[in-house]
């Protein structure tokens, strides 16, 4: 992967400053962002002594960009940055001086760019694009704001069309979705991409620094989460410190998607090899007949957290059971013979019952909605009982557990339950783990119950699915520290 590094400095000097420090990364190419700039600098002779291709952009406002002086002005900037030795120019496709450039600029190279901040248009009007760029300059460049993973899909269609002309080309997909198509400008077959020289620079959404993207090189392992939304989620915290950790060339990415979006976002992960996604609210029923194969985990269960991708075969898995039984082992509790309560009857609820049932528990369960939860009765082989909000208090239990998302960050923090139902001598654990204290523990821990959030899960089936994909040991106790760190 070629890597350009992007200088946006509000001064000429620390724009020199930062070329040349940046040298010691060895990128392919610089930008410099003179439309970044206070003014357009008058001398740049402090840029000759600095050793590999640089491009010289004044972008416009309307391109996202700050410079607003006349078109002469511009010109004549870029003839005094080629005989500075800037050897590429960018220009937006529209522009009226693009035509003038090509005159001076025989030695050089020009970039004719577009930039769409708002939205991604079709797979052939992004080829048309490129098409159009293409014919006006040496390097066609195309950005556009990735709202959707069909976006991102028409992203990587346009650039497999395009490739076959053999023209130079960057294409780019903007914001947290975007991310995949920097990390992959290898595989779309861009002449290069870009990024910042160090963190906390980035000048596009989306960007990563120079760093990040020589640390992932040309082919690392991708993974990532699924669901909406997915404010709450830690998981790409967890995964990408582990990784790190391991010195393992490989990401984790957030990949937002509404259940209409989960077809194109299978098809995804087959088309770029996503080696292994995680799948959470509200997709983790849903996504089993997108799959090929179910491991044991997710067979008895009846939902799916992880997805693993081997040559194109996707194998569901199910690590929130390992999580589970994790909770209760640390915690010390044995359900044998024990009257359990759960709430709610989704894909966490489903791990639940399940471990519940094999360790031999009373199951009761109560859901908003009863077609779901005699779903999961009849899924599970009918050993629960189902039971209504109202008849709780006629009950003891033992053991309560909220596998519902009520109280988790970005979700209403109502009472689930009567708090009253609460008790010493009772183990409750929410499986919600951001807050780390639902407001569900805070009245069970009044009471006197042992309770447990939802943190111990969580590292344990991130732990089975990083294994799982890459057949490491990830670091426990780092991703402990980080997720501790991040909940603070
Ligand atoms: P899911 O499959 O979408 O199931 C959600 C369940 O919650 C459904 O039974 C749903 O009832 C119920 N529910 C949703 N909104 C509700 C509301 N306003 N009032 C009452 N019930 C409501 O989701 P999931 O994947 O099981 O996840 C559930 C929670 O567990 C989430 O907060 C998730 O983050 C957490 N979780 C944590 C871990 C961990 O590692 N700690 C692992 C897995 C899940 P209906 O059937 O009526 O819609």
């Amino acid at each position: 992967m070629k890597i350009c590094v992007t200088i946006a400095e509000k001064s000429l000097e620390s724009a020199i400053e930062m070329a040349r420090n940046v040298l010691s990364k060895s990128p392919d190419v610089i930008e410099i962002r003179f439309d970044m700039m206070d003014a357009l600098p008058k001398d740049l002779e402090g840029f000759k002594d600095i050793r590999v291709a640089k491009i010289a952009t004044v972008r416009l406002a309307r391109q996202g960009g700050k410079f607003s002086g006349t078109d002469h002005e511009r010109l004549e900037f870029f003839r005094k940055a080629i005989r500075s030795g800037f050897n590429i120019i960018d220009i937006e496709s529209d522009s009226k001086i693009l035509d003038k450039l090509a005159p001076i600029a025989e030695e050089i190279k020009i970039i004719c760019s577009t930039h769409d901040f708002e939205s991604t248009p079709s797979t052939s009007s992004i080829i048309e694009t490129l098409i159009r760029n293409s014919s006006k300059a040496d390097i066609a460049k195309a950005a556009f704001m990735v709202n959707s993973i069909r976006d991102l899909h028409a992203i990587f269609e346009a650039a497999d069309g395009f490739r076959e002309t053999g023209n130079d080309f960057v294409i780019i997909g903007m914001g947290e979705l975007g991310i995949l198509t920097r990390i992959l400008s290898k595989k779309l077959g861009c002449a290069f991409t870009y990024a910042s020289a160090e963190k906390g620079r980035e000048i596009a959404p989306g960007q990563l620094d120079i760093d990040s993207l020589r640390f992932l090189g040309d082919a690392p392992i991708i993974t990532g989460i699924t669901g909406y939304p997915l404010s709450h989620t830690i998981s790409p915290l967890l995964h990408n410190t582990a990784f790190k950790a391991l010195h393992i060339p490989g990401i984790y990415l957030r990949f937002p998607a509404k259940a209409n979006e989960l077809e194109d976002f299978v098809n995804l992960i087959i088309d770029v090899d996503i080696r292994g996604i995680n799948v959470t609210i509200p997709h983790k029923t849903e996504i089993m007949a997108f799959l090929d194969k179910l491991d044991e985990s997710a067979d008895c269960t009846g939902a799916v957290n992880t997805i693993a991708n081997e040559n194109g075969v996707l194998t569901g898995y199910n690590t929130d059971l390992h999580g589970v039984e994790s909770t209760f082992e640390v915690n010390n509790i044995d359900p044998h013979g024990k009257s359990a309560l759960v709430l709610g009857a989704g894909g966490a609820a489903r791990a639940c019952c399940t471990f519940l049932l094999r360790k031999g528990a009373e199951v009761y369960l109560i859901n908003r909605s009863q077609e779901r939860a005699m779903q999961l009765v009849d899924d599970l082989g009918g050993d629960i009982n189902l039971i209504r909000l109202d008849d709780v208090r006629r009950h003891k239990f033992e053991i309560i557990v909220n596998c519902t998302p009520l109280g988790m960050k970005g979700f209403p923090d109502e009472d689930l339950i009567d708090p009253e139902i609460f008790s010493k001598d009772q183990f409750v654990f929410d499986v919600i783990y951001n807050p780390p204290k639902t407001r569900f523990l805070s009245e069970a821990e009044a009471r006197g119950a042992k309770i447990a959030s939802g943190l111990e899960m969580l590292i344990s089936q991130a732990e089975k699915a990083f294994e799982i994909w890459t057949g490491r040991s990830p670091p426990r106790d780092v991703m402990l520290k980080s997720a501790m760190e991040a909940l603070k």
